[in-house]
């Protein structure tokens, strides 16, 4: 991998939603240490919008997660509303709970999860869980799936998992 290509092993998320940094691109299009021709109150003004934007976006965590590996790629502008110094201030507490290869200790986590994922997938059932599924059936009847979450759910959930995050 050269420094300038992204970490295959991290494919940035994809949503069929268009995500706002897509749609407004200048508005996450940040320089922290020279802000051009923009003063520092609309500077500001500007990393607000955005971290409101990215506070809705279905893709935040998977999206800070890219932006934190890809250092090369991501020394200016917004990233699921993380700037710059805050991505540093990240990946150092990362360095700190999962030595300074982190990002291969990540890539090895992700992999065994896949693994696993496959895994269970493609083992059937043993004759016991299908009994037991089976009778589950029979007495509760299918199963009901809760309702869809609203977007204020699915926005708490996000901000739990972004705060998760950082506390790693
Ligand atoms: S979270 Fe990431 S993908 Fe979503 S709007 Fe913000 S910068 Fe774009």
């Amino acid at each position: 991998m050269t420094h300038t290509e992204p970490d295959a092993r991290f494919p940035f998320p994809v949503t069929t939603v268009p995500t706002r940094c897509r749609r407004r691109p200048a508005l996450f299009d940040l320089s922290f240490g020279d802000l051009g021709g923009d003063t520092k109150k609309t500077a500001q003004h500007r990393l607000e919008q955005a971290r409101q934007a990215c506070s809705s976006c279905p893709v935040v965590t998977e999206c800070l997660r890219w932006a934190l590996v890809n250092k090369p790629l991501t020394r200016e502008g917004v990233f699921a509303g993380t700037t710059p110094g805050q991505r540093n201030a990240l990946r150092r507490r990362l360095a700190d709970r999962l030595g300074p290869e982190w990002i291969d200790v990540l890539a090895a986590r992700d992999q065994a999860r896949r693994e696993r994922a496959e895994t269970a997938h493609n083992t059937p059932l043993s004759v016991p869980q299908a009994r037991v599924v089976r009778l589950d059936r029979e007495l509760n009847g299918p199963m009901h799936l809760p309702p869809p979450l609203t977007a204020e759910e699915q926005r708490l959930n996000r901000n739990r998992l972004t705060a998760g995050l950082k506390a790693a």
